[in-house]
């Protein structure tokens, strides 16, 4: 299947039954792209004021030529970000204010950059009405075709609902330039759907909420194409650069495909964006960049789905009826941010205390039904290694204590059933945080 064949149609689906539509109208990926924004623009958009928004570095990158090739055709403003603290600029709400100041009454937006700068731009425009155009500039993670943005607002990395980008410019040769660091990432990043596939497919098992599997299905044939390239990859080969980077759309389009961002972040993202919160309340950089970050949650996510399923329905049966988790105890952890976590978490309440009752009849069906979509662990380190990722928490700048409450914990912070929740549930958590801390 063509995947940009899914583009701006709507198609009543032969998986699910339900209706799909994703709304961007074009993505052109091509070398030398950069040269043909003028055009891009064109076609899309009605209006002549532009918006380019892009941070200190990707200014330089790309966010400068863009300018000039717009001058003259369009009145062009640009929004160059500088990082207030630290070293980088990073989807925090301190940002905001400048971007919307500066967006009001323009009739585009282009954000040029990675992850921080396309979920800023992608939730200005969403709030402001204004069409959004992706230009990225490193193939770092999935969020350039989604239609939800990631911020860190009141201490809290939450995940907004937002309208996707109208169309999307890849110039192969800008992103094929990135530093590795953010091509691991994205390759690291991309890894997380078949867990968090599964971790919505068990959910769903569970609740009878709607699931679909033409997701994991577009992943994975993008997928196919560049897992087993870590080599080209780390030389910056284009061709297959730009598989990573379908595989990145792809990842984003399941994202609009399901409404939530379910088939493209699960227990494994919670770990990533713990560590957000944390480095947020430290006052210090992250720890990594998000797909190394989300790496290591895969780690723990496949080994949980090895040590499961070698469980039978009657052990399952027997370790919820024995389980003691003091909830409470728990979220205290969170500090001053634990009455938000506390709400958050409420959300999963009801769906947990059925567990005793569905889990144990259902254990068989999703064993062979749910637990076959995922990568081994094995697969997974050797993926990870071979790519030049990070396979311990020790390489990131997490400590020990740090590494444990990730792994016990971070299913707190967002109020949809993961495999940690899962895992924690059956008294399997705490060994694995045992284990890897
Ligand atoms: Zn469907
Ligand atoms: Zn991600």
């Amino acid at each position: 299947m063509d995947i940009y064949s899914l583009l701006d149609k709507r198609f009543i689906c032969s998986f699910c039954g339900r209706e799909h539509y994703i709304p961007i109208k074009r993505i052109i990926t091509k070398k030398g792209a950069i040269s043909l924004l003028s055009s891009f623009l064109l076609d899309l958009v009605k209006g002549r004021r532009v918006l380019i928004l892009s941070d200190n570095i990707t200014y330089d990158v790309a966010g400068k030529r863009c300018e000039e090739n717009l001058k003259g055709e369009y009145e062009v403003t640009s929004v160059i970000l500088k990082p207030e603290s630290g070293k980088r600029v990073h989807a925090e709400e301190k940002y905001l204010p400048q971007i919307f100041k500066n967006a009001k009454n323009q009739d585009v937006l282009i954000a040029v950059g990675t992850g921080s700068i396309t979920d800023m731009g992608k939730y200005v425009s969403n709030e402001l009405k204004i069409p959004l155009i992706s230009f990225p500039t490193a193939p770092s993670m999935n969020g350039f075709t989604s239609g939800v943005a990631a911020l860190l607002m009141r201490g809290l990395k939450i995940t907004i609902p937002v309208k996707p980008a109208l169309g999307i410019l890849i110039d192969t040769r800008i992103i094929s330039s990135a530093p590795l660091e953010l091509i691991k990432s994205g390759f690291a990043d991309s890894l997380a759907k078949s867990f968090a596939n599964t971790d919505w497919k068990i959910s769903s098992m569970i609740s009878g909420d709607f699931f679909c599997p033409l997701p994991l299905k577009i992943t994975t044939q993008a997928e196919e194409k560049y897992i087993n390239k870590a080599e080209e990859l780390l030389q910056r080969n284009e061709k297959v650069i730009s598989y990573l980077m379908e595989g990145l759309s792809a990842g984003g389009f399941s994202i609009i495909l399901a409404g939530k961002s379910s088939p493209a972040s699960g227990g494994e993202h919670l770990i990533s964006h713990f560590f957000d919160i944390e480095a947020n309340k430290r006052k210090r950089e992250p720890f990594s960049h998000h797909g190394l970050q989300v790496g290591l949650g895969i780690i723990i996510s496949s080994t949980i789905y090895e040590r499961l399923k070698g469980l039978s329905s009657r052990e399952v049966e027997r370790r919820l009826r024995n389980k003691k988790i003091d909830y409470d105890e728990e979220i205290k952890s969170f500090g001053k941010d634990a009455p938000l976590i506390k709400k958050e978490f409420s959300k999963k309440v009801s769906i947990l205390k059925e567990l005793p009752k569905k889990l144990p009849s259902l254990w068989n069906e999703i064993k062979e039904k749910a637990f076959p979509l995922v990568h081994s662990s094995q697969k997974i380190r050797d993926s990870l290694k071979k790519t030049g990722c990070p396979l311990c928490f020790k390489e990131i700048g997490v400590d020990k204590s740090l590494a444990y409450k990730a792994i016990m914990t971070s299913r707190y912070i967002r109020g949809r059933l993961t495999i940690l929740d899962i895992a924690s549930e059956l008294g399997i958590l705490r060994e694995i945080a045992e284990e890897f801390s």
